[in-house]
């Protein structure tokens, strides 16, 4: 057994451990200050702490719970992919994404939430891999801390579409966003982070009806039930078509649009999937986000005509569409690649 995860602790019981060992009450922000926005790799870096507290702190806490295990940066675009050791000897990775935008360059990392998949989607490494664990909050951060600190670069988007369900971890996941967006952590916008589910309804629902501000998307990836079930076995739990009509009662308004991420493959881009689109979301703000499928599972990628013409179909919906062109490819850290070193390595094919 390993100690407890520092980064597990919220601010509040971070306070009450510093009462119970006789500190002042603005330890616990003075901690955080140090582990999120000041992001050292030791205690001994809290120079504000006694040494007796740091090596107080550094007995009873981890501080680092992941070892890098691999940093490879893609030839083609820069995307950096992080490969990382949990204490149990599990893999997980994180990808540092960079793209252009008008005001300058948006730097997006894509983290995990669990090690594997249970959700079995047929086009999806992650998911040939099963699952393993939920990753614990701090296990969630530590990624963000890491790459931060190897790379020198400081990300200001956070997107939950690496390894793992979001939803199936919720707790975690929501504690870790908070701690994310809070001003003694890391400070990063409620806008700035998304969560990508495949559609847990219960835990969409819970999302909306505890208010949590963060962006939500939701991978929808086929128009038709019956193809979406063999697809993505989630929509045999949780049909889309219920979610959707309990999106349309309860998804605030005043939000940032809802995204619905569609992986394109060569069977479910024709005339009739964007009419079926069109007419899915006529009484919903979404904001529609195209994913060329990338190698991993089953399924044919599309060319670029085939795309273009979806395009085209797609333009009398009259919501805004955007195409995720595929970062990091040459170093399997595209969408949908991530199923850490082992399975890569040993060649398996999922
Ligand atoms: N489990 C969550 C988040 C992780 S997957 C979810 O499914 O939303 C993140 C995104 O990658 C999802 O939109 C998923 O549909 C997409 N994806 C999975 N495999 C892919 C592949 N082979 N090519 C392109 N996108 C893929
Ligand atoms: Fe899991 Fe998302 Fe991959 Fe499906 S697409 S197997 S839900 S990670």
């Amino acid at each position: 057994m390993h100690k407890p995860f520092i980064k597990n602790i919220s601010l509040a019981e971070a306070d009450s451990w510093f009462a119970s060992a006789g500190e002042k009450s603005y330890r616990g922000r003075q901690l955080f200050n140090w582990i999120y926005e000041r992001n050292v790799g030791s205690f001994h870096d809290m120079t504000n702490f006694s040494k007796e507290l740091r090596q107080r702190l550094g007995d009873e806490f981890l501080l680092a719970p992941l070892v890098l295990e691999e940093r490879l940066v893609s030839e083609s675009d820069e995307t950096e992919k992080y490969l990382f050791r949990t204490e149990d000897g599990h893999y997980i990775e994180s990808v540092l994404i960079k793209s252009e935008k008008l005001s300058g360059e948006r730097l997006t990392l894509c983290i995990s939430s669990q090690i594997g998949c249970g959700m079995g989607c047929s086009f999806c490494r992650t998911g040939g891999m099963g699952f393993v664990r939920n990753l614990e909050t701090a296990e969630i951060l530590e990624q963000l801390s890491q790459v931060r600190r190897i790379s020198g670069l400081k990300n200001n988007n956070i997107v939950f579409m690496g390894m793992g369900e979001p939803f199936l971890n919720y707790d975690n996941v929501l504690k870790a966003a908070d701690i994310m967006n809070y001003s003694f952590g890391f400070h990063i916008s409620v806008r700035k982070i998304t969560i990508s589910t495949c559609g847990i309804g219960r835990a969409i629902e819970r999302f909306i009806d505890e208010e949590r501000p963060y962006n939500l998307a939701i991978s929808l990836n086929d128009t038709e039930s019956v193809k979406r079930r063999i697809n993505m076995p989630v929509e045999s739990k949780y049909p889309f078509a219920e979610i959707l009509s309990m999106l349309e009662k309860k998804f605030p308004a005043s939000r940032n649009r809802l995204t619905i991420e569609y992986v394109m493959r060569r069977d479910n881009i024709s005339r009739e999937d964007a009419k079926r689109l069109k007419k899915m979301f006529r009484n919903i703000r979404i904001k529609l986000n195209l994913i060329p499928l990338n190698p991993s599972g089953s399924g044919e990628a599309p060319g670029g005509e085939e795309i273009e013409s979806f395009l085209n179909e797609l333009a009398i919906m009259n919501v805004p569409v955007s195409v995720r062109m595929s970062y990091g490819g040459d170093i399997c850290g595209a969408c949908g690649q991530l199923a850490g070193k082992k399975l890569y390595r040993e060649g398996a094919v999922i």
